[in-house]
Formats: structure tokens, C-alpha cells, sequence
């Protein structure tokens, strides 16, 4: 199959006018000018018309279970007062509803470009349902919690080792989502980060996302402190900052992707540069929160792999009473409204390659090149070359049509032969 755009944007390679991506199989053979293609092949070009062909988009950190609590929880006073607040939420739905608000979180993906989620998975039964019914290439990070459980932290670890090496293989791939430091002990971090190496299984945490998390582990004092003193040891707080702390556990390395790192201490940039740490950066759950500046520029400049998620739609508000929707467009767009200096290359790479990269996936996801999955999008745009890096970023609405693994996952162009 040979795919021709008016641009192309393979992201590992400057635009293109007048593209062309030559797909065999679920494999790019080719991807750049038509005319270099063109002498090579005889087949005539499936013409996607006015628009720009990208990678399908990478969502580094979403929970699709919580994706009916959109726009329900109204902004906290505190970030303890949230986790109160969806904890009673969850408290009232059972698996259907859990089951539909996931596959609904994964339409609406579908529908604004994304081809590769990074989900974090808080209700096991799941597992084995839901993503098999979605075209998305799915990672499954079960996540593990355990302040005073009844279980170990060694059989916490080995009922997650047991059901995700049970699943059948599927586009993605499985993984371990330790939830962050003050809701596990340092125990079952260390645990879940071994069992997590001797499968090669990438990890995600949420870490240093809020004031009160840094105020818990670097001063034991605060609202986070105060709520969680008598519900788990507090031997693990005031040691240091949250970033240190997983570091001691043994948590930070090449397939941790760790989410938020809002609040970061002297050193710790530099500590998730020198691990290979990847970082991902969830805009519009960030605004909702009202957390200070996304420490973007000290995180780039240390090195850090800085990816784009959605997070869940739990931590959005309505806008103009409207249901917000997941999408990586419309988190491209809030960053680059919040930080003037971020540039529309930087923020698609987030979105595309840097996502790869964390999920150990370069040169397989996130680009388009000889070689890569053919997981694609494309977006209509009828300006200029040199414009089409910003007028993708700031896209808005569905996309045109969208392929995973050489199929057409999402309206096949009108204009396809
Ligand atoms: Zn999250």
C-alpha cells in the first residue's frame, strides 16, 4: 500500500512535501518525497489529500477506566481531598461501569490520533475484556497499591506477575504501575521494580506530582503528612525528596516513565537524566490542579526524555459545559499556551518519538521510517510546508483517518482506492 500526502511529517526527519509512505505488511518500507518513490513502484498512491501525515500519537500516562468522571470532580483544595473525592466516586461502580468508561476512553483516543496508550490499569478484571476490543496499541501498567495490606508486598507483586503473564500478546505490551510513594510502602516498590526487570516490563509511577507529596517525603509535614500519618508508617518521610525516594528503591532506570515530577529537589533533574528516567508531562491534569510551573526547561537541559499523556479525565473541568475528551491534541495545545518557549517540534516529539523511546520503542513507534510499525494518523491542513509543525500541534477536533499496524483503524479516507 502506498499512502501520498500534501505533507508528510515523519518526525525523525524534517517535513515533506508532497509525501509518500510505502507500507508492506504491519511495516513503513519507505516514507518520504513521492517523487523518489515514485520511479520504484507501479502501483498508483492511495491520495490522502489536502492534509499532513504523521505518526500515529503516543499517550505516555492515561487511566481509560476513569473516563465517565469527566468534568465530575470539581478542582480540590488540596491534592489529598481529590484522592478523597474519586475514591468515593469509585466507590459506587462496579465492573460494567468501569468496563464501558475504559472502552469509551479508548474511542475517543482513536478519534483524536492517538495510536499507542500507556494505560494505567486499576481494575484487573479488565485486563483480559477491554483490550482486545480496541484497535489501540495498548500498554497495561497494573497498578499496585498497599499501605497496610493484609498481603505482603511480595504477594501483591506475585498476583500481578501471575495475571499479566497469563494475558494473551496483544499490540502493546504489559507492565508494573507501583501508584506513587505515598500510597505503596518502600517494600513493595523495591519488589515490584525486580519483578518489573527480570521481565524486561516497563514501570510508571506517579511521583512529586503535588506540594503536599513533596512537603510528606522531604519535611514529613502538610496536608498529605497529616491525612496518611496513622494510615502508614511514616518511617519513609522526611528522608528526602519523592524523586530520591524511588530512587533509593530502586525505581528509577531506562523503563520507569514517571509521571508529573512537578516538584523536584537540588539534584534530582540530573538523578533522572543519569538513571534514563523518561518523564511525561500531562498538561491539562497539571492546569487542573493549579501545581506550579512544569519544571520543563531544568528537566530538558539535565537530559530527561520529557513525554506527553492525557492523564484521566477524573482531574479535568467541563469547559463552557461541554464534556472535556481525551485527546493529545488538545494537550499539545494547553502546553503551548502555558509555556510560550516550547516549540511545536518539541511538543510532537513529545508526543510521538520521545513516547517511543520511553516504552523502548525507538525506531518501532513514534516515527515514520523504513522499518517503524505502520501506526499513523493524518490531519487536514491546507498551508505552507514551514507551517505545518504548528498548525498540527494546534489541530483541533477528529482526525481524518487513522492506521495501526498497517490497518485502517479509523475512517479510511474518502479519497482511498
Ligand atoms: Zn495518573
Amino acid at each position: 500500500m502506498i499512502l501520498r500526502s500534501r505533507i508528510l511529517l515523519p518526525i525523525s526527519a524534517p517535513p515533506v512535501a508532497d509525501g509518500a509512505v510505502l507500507i508492506l505488511g504491519d511495516r513503513i518500507r519507505f516514507a518520504g518525497a513521492w517523487a523518489d518513490l515514485r520511479p520504484h513502484v507501479s502501483e498508483s498512491p492511495t491520495d490522502l489529500g489536502e492534509g499532513v501525515l504523521l505518526p500515529g500519537l503516543i499517550n505516555a500516562h492515561c487511566h481509560l477506566d476513569y473516563t465517565h468522571l469527566a468534568g465530575q470532580l470539581a478542582p480540590p483544595a488540596s491534592f489529598p481531598d481529590w484522592i478523597k473525592a474519586i475514591l468515593a466516586a469509585k466507590a459506587t461502580w462496579g465492573f460494567s461501569e468501569y468496563a464501558r468508561s475504559w472502552l469509551d476512553g479508548a474511542r475517543q483516543l482513536l478519534a483524536s490520533g492517538t495510536t499507542t496508550v500507556v494505560n494505567i490499569e486499576s481494575v484487573p478484571e479488565l485486563l483480559d475484556v477491554c483490550p482486545p476490543l480496541t484497535p489501540l496499541r495498548v500498554w497495561s501498567l497494573l497498578e499496585l497499591t498497599g499501605v497496610r495490606s493484609r498481603r505482603s508486598p511480595i504477594e501483591i507483586a506475585e498476583e500481578a506477575e501471575h495475571r499479566l503473564a497469563e494475558l494473551p500478546k496483544g499490540r502493546g505490551g504489559v507492565g508494573l504501575s507501583p501508584h506513587s510513594p505515598y500510597s505503596t510502602t518502600p517494600e513493595l516498590l523495591r519488589v515490584a521494580a525486580s519483578t518489573a526487570r527480570r521481565y524486561g516490563w516497563p514501570l510508571s509511577t506517579h511521583v512529586a506530582e503535588s506540594q503536599a507529596e513533596f512537603d510528606m517525603f522531604m519535611y514529613r509535614r502538610g496536608p498529605m503528612f497529616e491525612w496518611l500519618e496513622h494510615q502508614r508508617s511514616a518511617d519513609d518521610c522526611g528522608t528526602g525528596s519523592p524523586v530520591q525516594h524511588l530512587d533509593r528503591c530502586g525505581l528509577l532506570g531506562p523503563s520507569q516513565i514517571a509521571a508529573h515530577v512537578n516538584y523536584l529537589w537540588h539534584d534530582d533533574a540530573r538523578l533522572l537524566a543519569r538513571r534514563g528516567t523518561s518523564v511525561v508531562h500531562c498538561p491539562q491534569s497539571h492546569a487542573y490542579f493549579r501545581h506550579h510551573c512544569f519544571p520543563r526547561t531544568e528537566l530538558s537541559e539535565a537530559g530527561v526524555n520529557l513525554c506527553l499523556g492525557t492523564d484521566s479525565l477524573a482531574s479535568t473541568r467541563l469547559r463552557a459545559g461541554l464534556v472535556p475528551t481525551l485527546s493529545l491534541f488538545d494537550e499539545m495545545r494547553a502546553m503551548a499556551n502555558a509555556d510560550s518557549m516550547v516549540t511545536p517540534r518539541e511538543l510532537l516529539e513529545m508526543a510521538t518519538i520521545n513516547g517511543a523511546r520511553a516504552l523502548g520503542q525507538d525506531g518501532r513507534l513514534g516515527q515514520l521510517c523504513p522499518g517503524a510499525k505502520a501506526d499513523l494518523t493524518t490531519v487536514p491542513f491546507h498551508g505552507d510546508l514551514e507551517d505545518a509543525l504548528e498548525a498540527v500541534v494546534h489541530h483541533t477536533g477528529p482526525v481524518m483517518a487513522t492506521m495501526i499496524n498497517g490497518t485502517w483503524a479509523r475512517m479510511q479516507p474518502a479519497t482511498a482506492a
